[in-house]
């Protein structure tokens, strides 16, 4: 099969590879859209650890053509991939947190993922997808499910004000999946006023940019008492102090961006004296695919809104520049099999 491979950081090209085996209990999958997001890219670029040559890819949508099929995953059936791997036997996965097993991985990390013509994985980690879901917006149904998993780790819920700050595809889908699970109000922060009007559409009540109108909108939709939930998808310290000064008294804050760097200035006195929650997410569980496949094949979260750009995967090299590069109207960008 052909397949883009990532010999070492920043080197990828298109290669020739045998085509991957299906072990007892996976299929095989051909693969017709796989997402493309910044974990690609810093893998790409050598900021996160990865076990090279990789065929990167972890938001893969497919056909299975073979393998240990089953009744329920036969040839031609469309699945949609759980990249999170675990050992099922460890102290974290008897927990029911496979997320974190510490002997597991991620397709396109540790092993290799989508970014192919061919990929394998265990039928407890393929989910069948309804008509109603085109595989391009399929392939951006893994990055709701961390957004799911981490507005549960959250609490989000009915009733809540949230605060989202930063309006890229995360922060896009922390806006819808909050409105559909009843919060109360929903607020986007972003300084690019075409992601806000994006924000308005999808079910924000506000939209407003950093700094004092933020503060203001915050105040002014909870009566001057700050936001239950402050959702940080930016990955910049200054805004995670933001989201913190945002929060009320008593809130919790979810950082759900990457923050690689290990140093921050922040203010760690609120942490105490506004008793914050910081709950943090990653990941997600088996379980929240199949609910995030119902979210987007009833409507409740448009995913098709927010997917911009779609072009062959072995334009990967080219689709990693578009992402590196920054951009007012890009969102999601899909890779798509040939
Ligand atoms: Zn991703
Ligand atoms: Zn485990």
């Amino acid at each position: 099969m052909r397949a883009m491979l990532l010999d070492q950081p920043n080197q990828m090209s298109l290669e020739t590879l045998d085509d991957p085996k299906p072990e007892e209990g996976q299929v095989l999958i051909k693969m017709t859209h796989a997402g493309i997001c910044g974990t690609d890219t810093k893998i790409y670029q050598g900021k996160i650890p990865a076990n090279y040559p990789l065929v990167m890819g972890h938001e893969i949508v497919g056909e299975i053509v073979g393998g240990d099929t089953t009744e329920e995953f036969k040839v031609g059936t469309r699945v949609l991939v759980d990249p999170v791997l675990f050992c099922g036997k460890c102290f974290h996965c008897c927990r029911g947190d496979t997320q974190l097993c510490p002997n597991g991985g991620i397709m396109g990390r540790e092993v290799n993922g989508g970014f192919a013509d061919y990929c394998v994985a265990g039928t407890t980690h393929t989910y069948k997808l309804p008509d109603e879901i085109d595989g391009k917006t399929g392939a951006a149904v893994q990055v709701l499910t961390t957004v799911l998993h981490a507005q549960d780790n959250g609490g989000v819920g009915e009733g809540d004000t949230v605060t989202v700050t930063g309006l890229g595809v995360t922060g896009l889908m922390h806006i819808q999946l909050a409105r559909a699970r009843g919060a109360k109000h929903v607020i986007g922060v972003s300084r690019n006023a075409h992601k806000r009007e994006v924000a308005l559409a999808l079910g924000a009540d506000a939209a407003v940019t950093h700094g004092a109108d933020a503060k203001k909108a915050v105040l002014d939709n909870t009566g001057g008492v700050g936001a239950d939930v402050v959702i940080e998808c930016v990955g910049a310290m200054p805004v995670l102090a933001e989201a913190m000064d945002l929060a009320r008294l008593g809130g919790r804050l979810i950082p759900f961006a990457i923050y690689p760097s290990g140093k921050a200035e922040l203010p760690f006195y609120d942490l105490y004296f506004k008793e914050l929650q910081v709950l943090n997410a990653r990941a997600a569980k088996g379980r929240d695919f199949e609910e995030c496949i119902k979210l987007v094949g009833d409507g409740s979260v448009d995913l098709g809104a927010l997917v911009t750009h779609a072009l062959p995967y072995t334009e990967l090299n080219n689709a990693i520049q578009m992402l590196i590069e920054p951009s007012d109207e890009r969102l999601k960008i899909i890779l798509e099999g040939v």
